[in-house]
């Protein structure tokens, strides 16, 4: 068997002759060490595995409702406050963590969304009222 026939393009790519017509290879680098080990890596068709992250609907209430309630009642929006309000909003409301998947039933995290939403405005107005800093006109 001719060995030459084995070598794969990312290596047929790096052997060059030199002027006296020997072969050599002289890019032993990081790109020649990756086209080994992209040879010699059989390609394993993966199964597709499945996904799930985990959400706090608190949080992303908080998170949705929290611009548009400093907007309304002309609060500081800048990173401080809303961070401190955030952690308020985020310490006084019980967590309600939910598992988001493919198989996720979505009409049933949107209605547990619209169940908590009056909760967590009510809870913004009064932090966002109760927040009387306001650094907008510090330059
Ligand atoms: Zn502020």
């Amino acid at each position: 068997m001719n060995r030459k026939t084995n070598k794969t393009a990312p290596l047929l790519r790096l052997l060059t002759r030199n002027e006296t017509g020997v072969i050599t290879n002289p890019i032993i680098d990081e790109e020649f060490k990756q086209g080994v080990i992209y040879v010699r890596t059989p390609k394993v068709e993966e199964p597709e595995k499945p996904q799930a992250v985990e959400i706090n609907i608190i949080s992303e209430l908080i998170g949705e409702w929290l611009p548009q309630t400093i907007k309304r009642f002309n609060g500081c929006d800048c990173a401080v406050c809303r961070a401190e309000i955030t952690v308020a909003a985020l310490n006084e409301i019980p967590p309600k963590y939910v598992r988001i998947s493919e198989e996720t039933d979505f009409d049933g995290i949107k209605a547990l969304k619209e169940e908590l939403r009056p909760k967590v405005i009510s809870t913004l107005v009064k932090l966002v009222l109760r927040n009387h800093n306001d650094h907008r006109k510090i330059s």
